[in-house]
């Protein structure tokens, strides 16, 4: 890419010096031409003061060694004299177009190419008062041999110039390109790279992807390592448990407790591969959703009754009011959505608590809220809590099975349907999820 600016930059540069240099010469050439014929009008007009012919003829032979050839021409185009070549042997002259001009407009002008191709002649013929015409002539160089001559100057003035374009080509494209190679080298800490406000959107876009490339990558790696770490407890607590049937220690009721022990470490390997399994899905299905028509009410309902039994372990009451609320939604996602919001009201409560479920219209909108009068999450934690995997108090969210995946799931089902979540929640007071769905 360098190269090639550089290159287009020599390339027109050069070009512009030669035509700039032809064109000069042109304009220089033709002031030239104007120049010699100027003169040989004045030295037409210093001779014709001659009053006879023989003073004009020696005046001619005079300057005759000075280039300049005199030319006397009768009305019928006959040479009378030339101070170049015998008179006798020259032809009739009638035809020749500064001649023709003179005898007509009192004056005539023109240039032919000598038979030495490198040279013209320049003619300036004038009519005498009586008839007679009076023309001085004189070699000098044409266009060409102009031209060449003018080529060795014009080489080393080309060559100066195109060493400066050069330079100044390097320079330009270095400025042009040095904050690109800077970027690329410094795209995670270059806030202080100086570049011009053409590249700004282009070096705001490529830092915007890349941050978000590292992101999802970052995300991706800790989201394996917390994967692993999360098989990884009850498939030891399996292994131990099995080791010791294996042994044949302790009595039947021990190993009856060693076999519920697996039992639900098991059941906790599933639920989490499931959700794992759940998240790869909405990850992978984004946009394509089947929609339907959903009564938010009757699923609220349908939700309460399965977790019933779940409440009833943690000495919970489950009410839910409301009004028939229909939503467009993904049948599946918006039970899950429920399920998780409701299960964990239960399972973050106190003894003897509350879980208040509502469904009701907000103007144009639907509102789904589930309170509770459970142990409250606090502020630090707040925003963390739909992290995939976060848990604000390990130890109890163990102790009651949780992955740390339940709200993960819902941010994204919430996503999906372009659904709002308002959060307010105080330690020990209990928590309060409204969701809002645009419809
Ligand atoms: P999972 O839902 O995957 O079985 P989980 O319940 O631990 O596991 P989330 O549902 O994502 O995971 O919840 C994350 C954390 O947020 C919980 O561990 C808990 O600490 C906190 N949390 C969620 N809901 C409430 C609530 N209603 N009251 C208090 N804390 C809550
Ligand atoms: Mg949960």
């Amino acid at each position: 890419m360098k190269k090639k600016i550089n290159a287009r930059l020599v390339f027109l540069s050069i070009l512009a010096i030669f035509s700039t240099m032809l064109c000069i010469t042109l304009v220089y050439y033709d002031l030239f031409g104007k120049q010699i014929m100027a003169n040989l009008e004045i030295y037409s007009n210093f001779i014709r003061e001659y009053d006879t012919i023989d003073e004009i003829m020696a005046a001619g032979d005079r300057n005759s060694q000075d280039g300049v050839r005199v030319t006397l021409i009768e009305k019928d185009g006959s040479v009378v004299y030339d101070s170049a070549t015998d008179s006798e042997t020259m032809e009739n002259h009638s035809d020749r177009p500064e001649i023709l001009s003179a005898y007509e407009n009192g004056e005539g002008t023109d240039i032919r190419i000598s038979k030495t191709l490198d040279q013209s002649t320049y003619y300036y013929a004038v009519r005498l008062e009586d008839g007679m015409v009076l023309r001085v002539s004189e070699e000098a160089e044409n266009i060409f041999s102009f031209f060449f001559s003018a080529i060795p100057t014009l080489l080393v003035i080309a060559g100066l110039l195109t060493i400066i374009s050069l330079i100044f080509a390097q320079v330009l494209t270095d400025n042009l390109v040095e904050p690109i190679e800077k970027l690329a080298e410094h795209l995670d800490d270059g806030e202080n790279i100086t570049y011009y406000e053409e590249l700004e959107p282009f070096i705001h876009m490529i830092r915007k992807q890349h941050q978000d490339l590292r992101h999802s990558a970052n995300m991706r790696q800790e989201f394996t390592a917390n994967v692993s770490h999360e098989l990884k407890t009850p498939l030891t607590s399996i292994s131990g448990y099995a080791e010791l049937i294996e042994a044949g220690m302790g009595t039947e009721e021990d190993t009856r407790r060693f076999a519920a022990g697996i039992h639900k470490s098991a059941t906790r390997l599933l639920t989490l591969i499931n959700d794992i399994i759940r998240l790869a899905e909405l990850d992978v299905s984004k946009g394509e959703l089947d929609l339907e028509r959903i009564n938010l009410l009757v699923m609220v309902n349908a939700c309460a009754e399965m977790l019933q039994i779940s409440a009833q372990k943690h000495n919970v009451t489950i009410s839910v009011e409301g009004e028939d609320c229909y939503i467009m939604g993904n049948r599946t996602m918006i039970d899950e959505l429920i399920y998780n919001l409701v299960d964990n009201a239960i399972r973050y409560n106190y003894e003897n608590g509350k879980v208040y479920v509502k469904v009701g219209h907000e103007g144009e909108k639907v509102a789904l809220i589930v309170s509770d009068t459970g142990i409250g999450i606090s502020k630090e934690h707040q925003e963390r809590i739909f992290e995939r995997f976060y848990r604000v108090d390990k130890s109890r969210s163990k102790s009651t099975g949780g992955t740390g995946l339940g709200l993960a799931i819902v941010k994204h089902i919430l996503v999906s349907h372009d659904a709002k979540l308002e959060l307010t929640s105080e330690p020990d007071k209990g928590t309060t999820m409204k969701i809002i769905f645009e419809e």
